[in-house]
């Protein structure tokens, strides 16, 4: 029993019982059936001493010491010179050797053995029979020891199959841990992350609170704003409400304004054209043009212009020119008498007096033709006195120095503007011919007819009809001055083309600018047009009839005879007009028969006659003078306006 208290396997089964971490131990318990080994180094220096206690027993016994508590004796059957082949292992235990040991001990040396051989035979038979039983208890013990360590064996697979799992549990245990580690890292860094992004958010939260705040303010301020504004707006609807009532009190007093402001406007029609009758139906406007650089000055007291009765703030309207009489001179020996020739005309513009200066005074004669009146402007005078520039103006289109017909047209188009406001609206056509020895030639003509010069006739615009037209010519619709100019720059442009081939033409030819002009108020129902000429006359000068005349003379005397005649028929028309006789030449000329509308009883005529200032144009100066003073004293009918 000692002997099992402390055998290993109780020491192992409490060990595994207490769960103690298990060493492996080589077990020192013989196997059945195996060849003994010996033990280790250590133990077989721990048997050393017993192994020589019992060498003279035959048998060499090894105590088993390498465990404390449990020393094993183990018998091993020895024959000199060779190893017995162990029959089985022996481990015979602590209760075996104290047997053995016991027996030595009763080991007495005696006599000699045939003396006492019976009793030591019993002796020894005796002992025999003890050793058998302890050797069958010790055979016993050893199977008993056998299972266990077969148990054991079963018992040590069972745990380090179970250490085996229990190693890979421990592995997975530590790679899962290392898992669990590298997601707690993980996690740590996802958890500063966040802690990041709260701390942003809470910026950002304080951020919008400080927004909400400042919205919330500015509500109240809006709040009290919309407040202010509807009470604000209830102040306006009831404003608007009585501007409402005012509105509609304004519309019927503008309606009202209206018929009389229409009632004025035919007034102050009637009350201008009135006007024009008092200054005549025909007026005459001479204008003396200044001496150019390079020409000679003229003696002074040459052209004089007298004061009117009002002084110098009266318009001048008188013009004497001295003429000296050579011959009357030369005959007596005596200085040259001069003979002083006294003019009077509607208005008189000495050399200085410029374009616009000029229009002034024909301004509201222009406006008559927008009221239906037919309004006709010339320009008479010898060739160089200025007629060109009075009528289209100075070379290059300077607009410093522009002509009547730009500035007529601009005031026209102005006037209808304004007049567009009360309702009426004006249409323009603009046509530009000129008349050269009795034929007629278009000025707007383009493209292949540019300069070509084809003739033109003059035609009733149709059958009954009162209206004249020139068949080939370009009519040009017009509404701003633009246009107007691009018209005249091309005019220009046809008589240069023309003057290469005939010399001088433009002085031998007359110019016929006419605006045709219709208005209509749409609303009264009401229509009038009446068109404007403004004609820019051949050159008056007169061919010395002393002169030989040569065969390019002889030409030129013809052509001078056609314009005097022309010229002569004008004077004849309005002689006839003033006389009132049934007939007037009109068909004459070519230029009487075009202006046949605007010459007459319902239509305002304006003669410019154009002097030059030097005393070698004294003589035409004369003429042209008297030419226009016999004008001045037509007084041709009653205007009458073309109304509809
Ligand atoms: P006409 O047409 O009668 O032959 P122009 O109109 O061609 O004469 O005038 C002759 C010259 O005199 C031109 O060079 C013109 O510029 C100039 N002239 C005419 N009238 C004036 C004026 N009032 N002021 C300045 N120059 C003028
Ligand atoms: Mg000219």
């Amino acid at each position: 029993m000692e002997l099992q208290e402390r055998s290993p396997l109780l020491e192992v089964k409490g060990n595994r019982e207490l769960k103690r971490p298990l060493v492996k131990v080589p077990s020192q318990l013989p196997l059945p059936g195996s060849r003994f080994k010996r033990g280790t180094n250590q133990m077989e220096d721990a048997l050393e001493p017993e192994k020589k206690r019992v060498r003279g027993l035959g048998t060499a016994t090894k105590i088993d010491t390498s465990h404390p508590k449990a020393p094993v004796l183990t018998t091993v059957p020895q024959t000199r010179g060779q190893t017995a082949a162990p029959k089985g292992p022996k481990k015979i235990g602590p209760r075996c050797s104290t047997a053995i040991a016991t027996v030595l001990k009763n080991q007495k040396p005696g006599p000699a053995l045939p003396a006492q051989k019976p009793g030591k035979l019993k002796c020894c038979h005796e002992k025999t029979q003890m050793l058998g039983q302890e050797n069958q208890q010790l055979w016993s013990q050893l199977r008993e020891a056998q299972q266990q360590a077969t148990a054991l064996g079963a018992e040590r697979r069972t745990l380090q199959e179970e250490l085996t799992r229990v190693r890979a549990q421990a592995e997975q245990d530590h790679q899962e841990l290392e898992t669990l580690r590298a997601h707690v890292l993980e996690l740590e860094e996802q958890l500063g992350t966040q802690q990041g992004l709260v701390r942003e958010l809470q910026k950002e939260q304080l951020g919008l609170q400080e927004e909400q705040r400042g919205l919330a303010t500015r509500l109240e301020e809006q709040e009290r704003k919309l407040q202010a504004s509807e009470s604000a707006l209830s102040e306006s609807q009831a404003e608007v409400a009585s501007l409402r009532c005012e509105a509609a009190a304004q519309v019927a007093l503008l309606g009202e304004q209206g018929e009389r402001l229409h009632g004025l406007e035919m007034e102050r029609r009637r009350l201008h054209n009135q006007l024009q009758e008092l200054k005549g139906n025909i007026r005459v406007f001479c204008r003396v043009r200044p001496v150019l650089p390079g020409e000679p000055t003229p003696p002074s007291g040459f052209l004089l212009f007298p004061l009117g009765h009002g002084g110098p703030s009266d318009p001048p309207t008188r013009l004497s020119l001295s003429r000296s009489d050579e011959r009357r001179g030369t005959l007596s020996g005596a200085p040259a008498p001069t003979t002083r020739h006294d003019f009077s005309f509607d208005r008189v513009f000495p050399p200085g007096s410029g374009q616009d200066k000029v229009f002034e005074e024909i301004a509201m004669l222009v406006q008559s033709a927008l009221d239906g009146y037919p309004v006709c402007i010339f320009a008479y005078g010898q060739t160089g006195s200025g007629k060109t520039f009075t009528m289209e103006g100075g070379p290059g289109g300077d607009p410093q120095v522009a002509g009547l017909i730009p500035r007529a047209l601009r005031h026209l188009f102005s006037v209808a503007q304004e007049l567009g406001c009360q309702g009426w609206t004006y249409h323009f056509v603009a046509s530009y011919v000129e008349i050269y020895n009795e034929t007629v030639r278009d000025l707007l003509a383009t493209g292949t007819r540019k300069g070509q010069g084809g003739e033109c006739e003059i035609r009733r615009a149709g059958p009954g009809s009162e209206e004249l037209t020139v068949t080939n010519a370009r009519y040009v619709p017009v509404s701003c001055e633009k246009e107007v100019e691009a018209l005249l720059h091309l005019a220009r442009q046809n008589r240069a083309v023309a003057r290469t081939a005939q010399n001088e033409r433009s002085s031998r030819s007359h110019s016929v600018f006419q605006l045709r002009i219709s208005g209509e108020h749409a609303g009264r129902g009401l229509q009038c047009g009446a068109p404007l000429s403004l004609v820019d006359l051949a050159g008056s000068e007169r061919l010395d009839p002393g002169l030989a005349l040569g065969p390019g003379e002889r030409e030129r005397l013809r052509e001078t005879q056609a314009i005097n005649s022309s010229l002569s028929t004008l004077g004849l028309v309005f002689m006839a007009l003033s006389n009132k006789e049934s007939h007037v030449p009109y068909r004459n000329s070519k230029l009487t028969y075009l202006l046949q509308n605007s010459l007459g009883g319902s239509a305002k005529m304006l003669m410019f006659v154009n002097i030059s200032p030097l005393e070698e144009n004294v003589s035409e100066s004369l003429n042209s003078l008297r030419f226009a003073s016999k004008v001045n004293q037509c007084v041709i009918g009653t205007a009458q306006a073309n109304k509809k």
